[in-house]
Parts: C-alpha cells; sequence; structure tokens
C-alpha cells in the first residue's frame, strides 16, 4: 500500500491524505487551509494527484479544514462517492453552503472594491470565488452511503472500511482501513480530529486496534485545563457581569463549541449557579441550524445526554433562550444594555453578527467578552485577548472598556495525556504517523511514542508500506 500526505502535514489545517490500496485510491478529507491570506494560493493550488482517479472520498468529520476542498475536488474532476456518519453528512451539507456563499460575497466585495478603484469596467478580474454555491451542491451530491459506527463496508476484494467514535464533534470519527494484499492483513487507522475523554453530549473517543496509526498532534506539546475548572470560571464570569448590570458576549464557532456553551449554560441556569430565566440570545442562523441538527441524532450523544432526551428534556433548552435567525431580531439585540448573555459567531470575530455586539458592548466598563476558543494571530479576537486599547469596527475606534476572559480548557481537541491515552488504545505498533500539528507540538509528542517506529511526513511525502 502507499499513503501519501497532501494537507495538513506539520500544520494543522487542510487535512488530506491519500491511500492506495488494493487497487482503489481513498482519500481521507478534503479540507481547507485556512489561517491567513498567504493560505488562499494553498487552497487553490494542485492537490498533488488526479482528482478523477480518486475512487472513494471518507470524511471523517464536518469541520471546514477537514471538508473546505471538497467543492474544488469535484470541480476538478472526482465522480466517487463520499462517504460518512449520518451526522457527518448532515453537518457538511450546513458547512459548505455556508462556506460557499461567505466566498461568494467576499470575491463580490472584492470586486466591488477593485472596481471602485481602478474605475468603471474593471469589476472583473478572474479574483472570483474559490468555488461557487453550485460547486458546492455538485460536491454535496457526491455523498453517498453513510455508516454508523462500527459498522463495516467492502470497497473492493481486500479493503474494507469502518468508522469508529473520535469524541471530537457529532458524528466525528476516526477511520479503520482493512487491508489484504499479497498474502498480508493490515489495519491502518486515520485518527481524524481526536477529542477529549469526559465532554459534554458526546461519548468518548473509541479507537479500535491497528498497525499503523496516522494521527493528529494539535496538542501533542500541552495539557488543557480541567473543563469542570473551565465551567467554573465560564459561570464565575457570567455572575460578575451580571452583578456589575452588564451584557456578557460570547464569540463561538457555529458548530460543537456553541452547543457546548448552551450545554453548559443548561446546566448552570437549571441548577440556580445562574439565574434560571437568564436571557440567552443565540444569534447566529448557523448555530441555530447546528442545533437542529444535533437534535437529529440523539443516537450519537453520550449517556447522559441521552437521559435527557429520554425525559423529554432536550440538553440544549435554556428557559431564557431566544434563538434571532433573522437580522431584525439581530439588531434588536443592541437596544439591551445589561443582563443579556449574547452569543454570537464569528468566533475570532473576523466577521459575522458578534462584530456588532462587540461594538455596542466592548466600551461599556460593566460588559464582559468571554472567549471561549482558539484565535488565530491577526484576528480581532486575538488583539482584544492580547490587550488591544481599542480595535476598529466598521470603520469606527471602539475602546476596550469591558472584562475580558479567555476559556482555555474548552478545546475539542484532545490533550498531550488524551492523545497519548489515545494512541495507548489504537497501539500502531509496525508505525505511528503523525499528522495535523506544528512541528513543536508533533516532536514532542514523537518524543513520548519512541522508541516505537513515528514518522512525521512532510507536504507532498510519499510512504511504501
Ligand atoms: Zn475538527
Amino acid at each position: 500500500m502507499r499513503l501519501s500526505f497532501h494537507g495538513a502535514d506539520r500544520g494543522v489545517t487542510g487535512s488530506c491524505h491519500l491511500v492506495e490500496a488494493a487497487g482503489k485510491r481513498l482519500l481521507i478529507d478534503c479540507g481547507l487551509f485556512q489561517g491567513s491570506h498567504e493560505l488562499e494560493e494553498d487552497n487553490a493550488g494542485a492537490f498533488g494527484f488526479d482528482a478523477a482517479s480518486i475512487d472513494y472520498v471518507l470524511q471523517t468529520h464536518a469541520h471546514l479544514d477537514h471538508c473546505g476542498r471538497l467543492p474544488l475536488l469535484v470541480k476538478r474532476g472526482f465522480r466517487g462517492e463520499i462517504i460518512s456518519t449520518p451526522p457527518t453528512q448532515a453537518l457538511v451539507r450546513l458547512v459548505l453552503r455556508d462556506a460557499a456563499a461567505i466566498a461568494e460575497e467576499e470575491a463580490l466585495r472584492r470586486q466591488r472594491r477593485r472596481a471602485r478603484r481602478d474605475g468603471e469596467g474593471a469589476g472583473h478580474d478572474g479574483n472570483g470565488p474559490l468555488y461557487t454555491r453550485d460547486d458546492a451542491e455538485r460536491a454535496l451530491a457526491r455523498f453517498g452511503r453513510t455508516l454508523h459506527y462500527r459498522q463495516a463496508l467492502q470497497l473492493a476484494p481486500g479493503l474494507q472500511v469502518s468508522f469508529h467514535d473520535a469524541g471530537h464533534i457529532l458524528g466525528s470519527a476516526s477511520v479503520l482501513l482493512e487491508i489484504g494484499e499479497g498474502g498480508r492483513e493490515r489495519r491502518v487507522l486515520y485518527s481524524g480530529d481526536i477529542g477529549n475523554r469526559g465532554r459534554p453530549i458526546l461519548r468518548d473517543p473509541a479507537p479500535p486496534p491497528a498497525d499503523i496509526v496516522v494521527m493528529e498532534s494539535t496538542y501533542g506539546d500541552r495539557n488543557h485545563r480541567s473543563v469542570a475548572d473551565s465551567v467554573t470560571e465560564f459561570n464565575a464570569a457570567i455572575d460578575a457581569t451580571l452583578r456589575r448590570g452588564g451584557n456578557v458576549v460570547i464569540p463561538s464557532f457555529a458548530l460543537e463549541r456553541t452547543q457546548e456553551i448552551l450545554f453548559f449554560l443548561r446546566e448552570a441556569t437549571t441548577s440556580g449557579r445562574l439565574p434560571r430565566d437568564l436571557p440567552v440570545f443565540l444569534d447566529s442562523p448557523m448555530a441555530i441550524s447546528t442545533v437542529q441538527i444535533y437534535r437529529q441524532f440523539p443516537q450519537y450523544f453520550d449517556a447522559a445526554a441521552q437521559s435527557l432526551m429520554a425525559n423529554h428534556s432536550d440538553p440544549f433548552d435554556i428557559p431564557g433562550l431566544r434563538l434571532s435567525r433573522e437580522t431584525g431580531d439581530s439588531i434588536a439585540i443592541n437596544r439591551i444594555e445589561g443582563g443579556a448573555v449574547i452569543i454570537a459567531g464569528s468566533g475570532m470575530c473576523t466577521g459575522g453578527r458578534v462584530r456588532h455586539h462587540l461594538r455596542y458592548n466592548l466600551a461599556r466598563a460593566n460588559a464582559s467578552v468571554i472567549f471561549v476558543g482558539f484565535a488565530a494571530q491577526g484576528t480581532p479576537a486575538r488583539r482584544i485577548i492580547d490587550g488591544a486599547p481599542s480595535i476598529t469596527l466598521f470603520g469606527e475606534e471602539v475602546p476596550v472598556r469591558a472584562h475580558i476572559h479567555t476559556i482555555n480548557g474548552f478545546s475539542a481537541h484532545a490533550d498531550q495525556r488524551e492523545l497519548l491515552h489515545w494512541h495507548g488504545l489504537a497501539g500502531g505498533r509496525e508505525r505511528t504517523i503523525l499528522v495535523h500539528g506544528e512541528l513543536k507540538a508533533m516532536t514532542a509528542l514523537a518524543g513520548l511514542l519512541q522508541p516505537a517506529p513515528v514518522s512525521m511526513p512532510a507536504p507532498g511525502e510519499v510512504m511504501e508500506l
């Protein structure tokens, strides 16, 4: 068999791995490079393989850095089948449609800006979107069979695939390939993104044993604060803001993090740690749609969330929850001067409705902003966290007087301890291949996994095994 690496190699975004075995060519994920403008070129660049030659894509989960180049793959000739778990298929639908709409809007803005600068008639410059909504629909049409966890599917003689719970987001999976070639049977496990044990809503990662393990290593060099401590810190920040009479703004990622935040707020408001009737505004159409998809798949929840559902008690239902889908509902929130929790995207404040809420609340000394996820360098979220005295929003300089909190323990990625535990279950006796991590994090993890053979492939590297 031959494994090659076409994204998230010595880096964390753009996951894309190719397996050639038993006469088939399989891709594990086809994700977008994310983070800075330079990466736009990486996204538009060559895959490093012929898209038309791929028979199957095995999709680990619905995050954009794992599915965001599927429309390009189809645009460049892929006509095979995309296989995933049922929740992943539903969530990818939402994520790709949203990404394509944003890409089209951004391309239009770029064109208008250029037309203004260069005068009339300079509108078309070939700097179009990476892909359009139509491209996204064509990619979604390639989704075929779905597999529940541990359900095996034979793709060819000597090639069987199954998905196993990765505990990262709803429906997330590690992919096991059972390959029989040249009288040899081997099990190859691609981890996908690995979650932490004991997360709310999701079940713990459950990797099967394998001979060759390809695993993520995002936090291979550090451990997170515990979820329990993080929840205490989160509730205390909200409580203190309410006592000051201010609003709480939570910039949040629509997929997974927002559902967790709702779950924690539900626990706090039903247990009396926070006021029972606390007004919570979920101001994100994408997050609202994600909650609806979650509710369609309660069989993918952990035991605690399943028993809530069985008692007709929804894990995301807070007594004071208000959903705002329409722009008008969102604008109405701006009139609230205190006492509300406002959850809106984007998580890094690079766009979306949260920017309006920051514009109204950042300058208020009684308000607070609680960051609950990763903030990349160069984003407004990162500048606020790093203590900028003011930030520019809608061309206006807004002073930062609100209390700023950063909760680090809500990560959806396994930390070093959890990665080692996961690897202990998966084995990887023949070889462990580290991907999806910066070199520093990978090297630290590799040191702990040795003396077993560990590789850290460079982008484009090919391994014959
Ligand atoms: Zn992910």
